[in-house]
C-alpha cells in the first residue's frame, strides 16, 4: 500500500478530467477522504457536456440490469444523496413514478417489471389497475390500461447537485481549473506529467471521467481506447408552468431494451417535460432539435395528457448520452499506470455519481491509503427549485431580474462572486434560472449582461442566451 500523500510539493494526489457530473462527484468522494485533487475542465464552465441536459430523474434502480454495476452504483448514490441533500440544501421533489401501460402488449411486460424491481431490491414497487393510476393521475388519458407505481422515485435539480459536489470539495480544498483542456500526458511511474491548454500538471492518480469524449482521452493519454463513445441524443420538450399541475408521479412508458422512453415529468423548476428521445449521431458536441421530433414529442405528451395539448411550449433542448458499445458502464483501472476511466455512463449518471465516486475510491484505495478529513466543511448551495421557497420570497432580494422565473439581483450577484462563478451564460442559467423562462432572455437578457459586465468568459450576445 503506498501513501501518496507524503508525496512532494506541486504533485496533485489526483487529477480528474471533465467536470461533468460524475467528475464533481469523484472531486468531492476523493477529497473528502483525504487526497489533493485538481479537477479539469475543458469548457468555461461545468456541466457543458452530458450532464447539463438530461431528465433529472434520481432513480431507484428498479427497472436497470439485474446484478450490474449501474445498478449498484445508482442504488450506492440514490441512497448517498437522500443522505446528504438536506446539508448541501438540494431538493427532493417526491412525486413517485407509474409506469403506464398503453397496449396489450404493455400490459403483457408489467409483471415482469415488478419482479425485476424486487430482484433489484426495489420492494415497494407493485402493479396497480386502471382504476388506481386514474386515481392517481386524474388528467391522464382514460384509454391507460394499468401500470406499476415506484413509489420512490423523485426528481431532482440536475444543475445545483453537481454544482454542491464540487464546492464542496473546493471548500475542502481541491482546486478547479476550467478553460483546462487535457491535451496529452506521459506516467513515468510515480506519475502523469499531463499537458492541458493552461500548461502542464503533475497527478500520482488520474480519473478520466470525460464523459462523450472519455475514449478520445483514453486513446491520447494511454495510447489505446477500451471503448467506443457512441453518442445518443434525447430531445426535450419543457411546457409552461401551467402545465406542470397536469401531473404528479413522473410518467414512465414501458421501457424498451436500448432506452427508457419517452417521459412525462414535473421538473424541479416547476414546468412539465416530455423526452427524451434516443437518437444515435457521430457529433459528440452538438445536440440538435428538429421540428419533427418535437412535434412527435408534443403529439405523444398529449395523447398521455390530453390536457396539454392546449399548453404553451416554454423551451426546447436536447441532450447527449455518453453511450458506447455495451450498456454497462465501462470502468477501466489499471493500478499499474495509476489510471481509472469512468466511462460510459449512458443514462443514469445524475442518479449514480455519488455511487460511482464511492465505487472508484473503493477501486483506489485498494493501493493508496489516505487519512478521510476529520470534519469536512459542508457548504449549502442557494436553493434553484419551485417547490422550496426561491431569493424573491425573502426579504431584501432588492430587485426581480428575471419576470419570467422570478431571479432576483441579489441571487445573479451572488452566483457571479460564489466560489465557482458561472463560466459562461449557460453556467448563470444553470446557477440562477435567469433568462431560462417563457420569454428565454429577450426581456431580460441585457439586464442579465449589464449586471454581469465582464464576469463571463463570454459575452452576452444574441444565440449564447440561447445555450442550455
Ligand atoms: C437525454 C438524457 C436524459 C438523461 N436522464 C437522466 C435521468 O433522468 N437521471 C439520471 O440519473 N441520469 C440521466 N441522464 C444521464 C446523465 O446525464 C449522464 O449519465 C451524465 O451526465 C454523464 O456525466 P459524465 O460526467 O460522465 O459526462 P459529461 O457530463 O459529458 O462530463 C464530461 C466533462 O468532461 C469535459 N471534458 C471532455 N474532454 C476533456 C478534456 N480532454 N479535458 C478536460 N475536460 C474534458 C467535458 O467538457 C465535460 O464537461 C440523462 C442523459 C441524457 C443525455
Amino acid at each position: 500500500m503506498e501513501s501518496r500523500g507524503e508525496r512532494s510539493e506541486g504533485i496533485y494526489d489526483v487529477a480528474v478530467i471533465g467536470g461533468g457530473v460524475v467528475g464533481c462527484a469523484v472531486a468531492r468522494r476523493f477529497t473528502l477522504e483525504g487526497a489533493r485533487v485538481v479537477l479539469l475542465e475543458k469548457a468555461h464552465d461545468i456541466l457543458a457536456g452530458a450532464s447539463k441536459g438530461n431528465s433529472a430523474i434520481l432513480h431507484t434502480g428498479f427497472d436497470a440490469p439485474e446484478g450490474s454495476l449501474e445498478l449498484a452504483c445508482m442504488q450506492a448514490g440514490y441512497a448517498e444523496y437522500r443522505a446528504i441533500h438536506e446539508s448541501l440544501n438540494l431538493p427532493l421533489l417526491a412525486t413517485g413514478a407509474i409506469v403506464a401501460a398503453w397496449s396489450e402488449h404493455d400490459e403483457a411486460e408489467l409483471d415482469a417489471i415488478v419482479a425485476r424491481a424486487h430482484a433489484n431490491g426495489v420492494d415497494n414497487v407493485r402493479r396497480i389497475d386502471r382504476a388506481e393510476v386514474l386515481a392517481h393521475e386524474a388528467q391522464l388519458n382514460p384509454a391507460v390500461r394499468g401500470g406499476v407505481l415506484v413509489p420512490d422515485e423523485h426528481v431532482i435539480d440536475p444543475w445545483s447537485a453537481p454544482l454542491a459536489y464540487l464546492t464542496q470539495a473546493m471548500a475542502n480544498g481541491a482546486e478547479v481549473r476550467r478553460d483546462c483542456e487535457v491535451t496529452s500526458g506521459a506516467f513515468d511511474g510515480l506519475a502523469w506529467q499531463l499537458d492541458t491548454s493552461r500548461g502542464r500538471i503533475a497527478a500520482a492518480q488520474v480519473i478520466n471521467c470525460a464523459g462523450l469524449y472519455g475514449d478520445l482521452v483514453e486513446q491520447s493519454l494511454l495510447g489505446e481506447a477500451h471503448m467506443q463513445i457512441r453518442p445518443r441524443k434525447g430531445q426535450f420538450v419543457v411546457f409552461d408552468k401551467a402545465a406542470a399541475a397536469l401531473v404528479d408521479h413522473i410518467l414512465l412508458p414501458v421501457p424498451q431494451p436500448r432506452t427508457k422512453g419517452v417521459v412525462v415529468t414535473r421538473t424541479a423548476y416547476g414546468n412539465l417535460l416530455v423526452g427524451p428521445t434516443a437518437e444515435e449521431q457521430d457529433d459528440r458536441e452538438h445536440a440538435r432539435v428538429d421540428r419533427d421530433t418535437l412535434e412527435a414529442l408534443i403529439a405523444a405528451g398529449a395523447e398521455r395528457l390530453p390536457a396539454l395539448a392546449d399548453m404553451p411550449v416554454t423551451a426546447v433542448y436536447a441532450g447527449l448520452r455518453p453511450a458506447t458499445e455495451d450498456k454497462e458502464y465501462r470502468i477501466r483501472h489499471e493500478p499499474a499506470r495509476h489510471w481509472l476511466t469512468l466511462g460510459g455512463v449512458r443514462s443514469t449518471g445524475l442518479t449514480a455519481a455519488l455511487g460511482i465516486a464511492a465505487h472508484a475510491y473503493a477501486l483506489y484505495r485498494e493501493h493508496v491509503e489516505h487519512s478521510p478529513l476529520a470534519s469536512p466543511v459542508v457548504p449549502a448551495v442557494p436553493n434553484i427549485a419551485e417547490h422550496r421557497p426561491r431569493d424573491w420570497q425573502t426579504a431584501g432580494y432588492g430587485e426581480i431580474v428575471c419576470h419570467c422565473e422570478l431571479v432576483t439581483r441579489r441571487e445573479i450577484e451572488a452566483a457571479l462572486a460564489s466560489p465557482l462563478p458561472p463560466g459562461d451564460i449557460g453556467g448563470l442559467k444553470r446557477r440562477t434560472r435567469a433568462c431560462m423562462g417563457r420569454c428565454q432572455g429577450f426581456y431580460c437578457g441585457a439586464h442579465v449582461a449589464q449586471i454581469a459586465g465582464d464576469a463571463l468568459a463570454t459575452p452576452l450576445s444574441t444565440g449564447a442566451a440561447h445555450d442550455h
